[in-house]
């Protein structure tokens, strides 16, 4: 029986593991892969504070490092059902069920597929959604990146030293992404952009991508392009799919919480990407982390008998 259990050792896991491990409390992280969650995919991060800038597996590393000498104890496997009856909650995952008094739900996020023709077909053959871990396979190509947001822009700049060119496709003539990214993008001299525009097929051989079909959404004029590589940046869907039975997520499938991150449930807390919010970030995600951890304790204070 755990005091509590954290599902997911992204930052904010691995936050309110640290946090709820420093109260004394009995702390498992549950983990279905390597911890650090999409921290793992991007080679630069800039806002972080107190680093200038540092690759994301190293934070990762950075943030894992302490959580042994505070007692939290790893267990690895994927949350697949979360049970409820009754005060004890009971984590099931493929390898059995985890029980504890307490529960932090932080599974976040995964990106989101554009579901077009092609682009199942090529997954890993051209089409991909990290740039930091399939971009060297791409050197001297032209390559496509999909969408306008952080990461579309930040990842177009990451791809620049392998590849001849990249070309950032976006539905609108205006980017999502923050300001000091687009500015970075506007004066790579390699970046180019097909503005007003979707992709709406991936096409290639039997080996790999060669060309796509894209659309412009305002004349409707449709063009077929040659592409060594396409990545694809279009936003998140919450991972949420263990707990949509438990009524604590709204239409798009992200969790509510309180500002104390406690959702409806009483002692089920959710913190990071996986709530729905505004600013999906590291530093916001280890500030939440900070809150449930220690919102379990207090939880605990107050329900201890
Ligand atoms: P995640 O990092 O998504 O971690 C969730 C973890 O939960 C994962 O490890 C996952 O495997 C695990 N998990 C999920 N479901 C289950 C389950 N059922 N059972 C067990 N485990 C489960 N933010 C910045 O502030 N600066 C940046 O420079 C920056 N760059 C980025 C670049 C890219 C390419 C991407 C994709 C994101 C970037 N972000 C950046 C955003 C930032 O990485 C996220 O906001 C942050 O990682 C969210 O943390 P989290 O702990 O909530 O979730
Ligand atoms: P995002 O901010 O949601 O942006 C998604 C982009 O894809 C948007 O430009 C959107 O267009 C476009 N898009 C969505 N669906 C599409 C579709 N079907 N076809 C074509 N285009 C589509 O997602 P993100 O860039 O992955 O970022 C996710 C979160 O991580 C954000 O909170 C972001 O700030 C954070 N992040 C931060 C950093 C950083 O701080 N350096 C880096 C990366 C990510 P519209 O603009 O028209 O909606």
């Amino acid at each position: 029986m755990y005091d509590t259990i954290v599902v997911g050792a992204g930052p904010a896991g691995m936050t309110a593991a640290l946090y709820a491990g420093r109260s004394n409390l009995k702390v498992a992280l549950l983990e279905r892969g390597i911890y650090g969650g999409q921290m793992n995919n991007t080679a630069e991060i800039e806002n972080y504070p107190g680093y200038e800038h540092i690759s994301g597996p190293a934070l990762a590393e950075k943030m894992f490092e302490p959580l042994e000498k505070f007692g939290v104890e790893h267990l690895f496997g994927t949350m697949t059902k979360l049970e409820l009856d009754g005060p004890i909650k009971k984590i099931h995952t493929e390898d059995g069920i985890l029980e504890a008094k307490t529960v932090i739900l932080a599974m976040g996020a995964k990106h989101r597929l554009l579901g077009i023709p092609g682009e199942d077909t090529y997954n890993s053959r051209g089409v991909s959604y990290c740039a930091v871990c399939d971009g060297a396979f791409f050197r001297g190509q032209n390559l496509l990146v999909v969408g306008g947001g952080d990461s579309a822009v930040e990842e177009a700049l990451f791809l620049t030293q392998f590849a001849e060119t990249v070309t950032i496709v976006h539905r609108r003539d205006q980017l999502r992404a923050q300001k000091v990214i687009q500015d970075r993008a506007f004066a790579n001299e390699k970046i180019k952009f097909i503005w007003d525009s979707v992709v709406e097929e991936i096409q290639g051989d039997d080996l790999r991508v060669q060309e796509v079909v894209i659309k412009n959404v305002k004349t409707g004029e449709v063009s077929q392009q040659a592409f060594g590589g396409v990545f694809i940046y279009v936003g998140l869907d919450a991972m949420t799919e263990s707990v949509t039975d438990l009524g604590i997520t709204d239409e798009a499938g992200w969790i509510i919480t309180d500002q104390d991150m406690a959702t409806t449930i009483p002692g089920v807390f959710a913190i990071g990407d996986v709530r729905q919010k505004q600013l999906r970030q590291i530093t916001t995600a280890v500030g939440e982390g900070a809150q449930a951890g220690q919102g379990v304790y207090n939880y605990l204070t107050e329900h201890a008998n």
